[in-house]
């Protein structure tokens, strides 16, 4: 089937590609000793009672450990200065303050970053899962995309990570060091000098790299508290999107215990397309998807649910479907995202030409929902993106990611 739409016309950049090996000032994450870093502050507790740090103490040298990692970005214990010598000597003894492994980064022109991070090991036939993360800087926000899962149990039709064969649930921590890798790489730790500047590098996080986030719930919430907690990496709860292709009986949990905003997949307007292209769907059809929407905990105006429609030339993209899905969302605060589809080898669709996409655009809009289409960012490094996946597919069946600028982009 010949190309065609947004996804092949935009134009090519040059891609402005670094490969391994990482700066050298981030430390290379295989290690004997575990990390302390992107703990909970339950675990963190645990790890320090574990090594002798007695009960009347733990408290307070969990703050401090806590600060040195998260708001400091600390890189050897030696840097913990109010911590004593003989504390930090026997953290030293037993831990680390390593992160992933970076095995690439990708720096597009316009800014985009990817990076491809490998996990430590979990066992001796472990080579350590590998995810990608990409960070899309604007003038008013810096967004992480991240992972939830190393690939996905799902098989939506149109996406990539659904084709893939090793999948297991993330860790809390691995989600965690995904935002400390993106801030160690843009140097985006409060130094004592910055302590009062409040911008920063990474101010946004979205849960739209690989895997279902509602399948790996309890990491996923773990990973938002650590990342919201205001002694630490301090993001704010209103600014972290989690993406989900409709896991109708966790949509209340995730609400009521993270707090976070809702965006769903939702691709079609009737549920025979929708069975198709996201096969949840059978288990939990339009209709109950809907109704966990309307009772998500917080929706308001000021606090929208996202809804992301992929663009696929001839099959959902007619004015009819446009129609139907302003019908659909009637009585739910809610956003539209029109995501033009990304094609990857072997794929069946193609993505809707432009005029088609400006059209169902423009009947959203005038139906009152804003439904920007961005020229998707950082395309150049995406492309070469793709090249890397299937290249290291052939060699290994390895963790891949299927994550979209585009997706980013379109989040308002
Ligand atoms: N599993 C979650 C989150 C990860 S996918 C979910 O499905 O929501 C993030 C978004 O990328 C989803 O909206 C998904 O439908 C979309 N997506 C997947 N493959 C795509 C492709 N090839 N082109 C465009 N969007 C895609
Ligand atoms: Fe999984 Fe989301 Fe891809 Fe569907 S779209 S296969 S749920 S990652």
């Amino acid at each position: 089937m010949p190309r065609e739409g947004l996804c092949d016309t935009a134009p090519a950049m040059t891609v402005l590609l670094q490969t391994a090996p990482a700066p050298s000032a981030v430390p290379i994450g295989i290690a004997a000793k575990p990390s302390l870093v992107g703990l909970t502050r339950a675990r963190l507790a645990e790890a320090l009672a574990g090594v002798g740090v007695g009960d009347k103490e733990l408290r307070m040298r969990v703050g401090q450990v806590w600060h040195w990692i998260y708001v400091r970005g600390a890189r050897q214990f030696d840097d913990m200065t109010n911590v004593s010598k003989a504390l930090r000597q026997l953290l030293d003894a037993h831990f680390t303050l390593a992160l992933p492994e970076v095995t690439s980064e990708q720096i597009s022109k316009d800014g985009t970053r990817k990076w491809l991070m490998r996990m430590p090991s979990t066992g001796p036939h472990d080579r350590g899962a590998e995810i990608e993360c990409v960070y899309i800087p604007e003038t008013d926000r810096g967004t992480l995309c991240v992972s939830s899962q190393v690939g996905c149990t799902l098989t939506c039709t149109f996406c990539h990570t659904g084709t893939q064969k090793l999948v297991r649930n993330l860790e809390a921590s691995e989600i965690v060091a995904q935002v400390m890798v993106a801030r160690r790489y843009l140097n985006d730790f409060q130094s004592a000098a910055t302590m009062r500047d409040g911008a920063r590098a990474v101010s946004n996080i979205v849960f739209m790299g690989m895997g279902e986030p509602l399948y790996n719930l309890q990491n996923v919430r773990d990973a938002i508290h650590v990342m919201t907690d205001q002694e630490g990496l301090q993001l704010s709860r209103r600014k972290i999107t989690v993406s989900t292709s409709g896991v109708v009986p966790q949509i209340e949990a995730l609400g009521a215990e993270t707090g976070a905003m809702l965006a769903i997949s939702l691709h079609a307007t009737n549920d025979a397309l929708r069975d198709e292209l996201v096969p949840l769907n059978k288990k939990y059809p339009i209709k109950a998807l809907l109704d966990a929407c309307r009772a998500y905990p917080g929706l308001s105006n000021a606090r929208r649910i996202t809804f992301e429609y992929v663009m696929l030339k001839g099959v959902n993209d007619s004015l009819a479907e446009a129609r139907a899905l302003v019908r659909l969302l009637s009585g739910i605060p809610a956003k539209i995202n029109l995501i033009p589809f990304n094609p990857w080898p072997g794929s069946r669709y193609v993505c809707s030409d432009w005029e088609q996409i400006e059209t169902f655009s423009e009947y959203i809009f005038n139906a009152g929902y804003s439904s920007p289409v961005r020229t998707p960012r950082g395309r150049d490094i995406l492309a070469a993106c793709g090249q890397l996946k299937s290249e290291t597919e052939k060699m290994r069946a390895r963790a891949r990611l299927m994550l979209e600028e585009s997706l980013v982009a379109n989040l308002d």
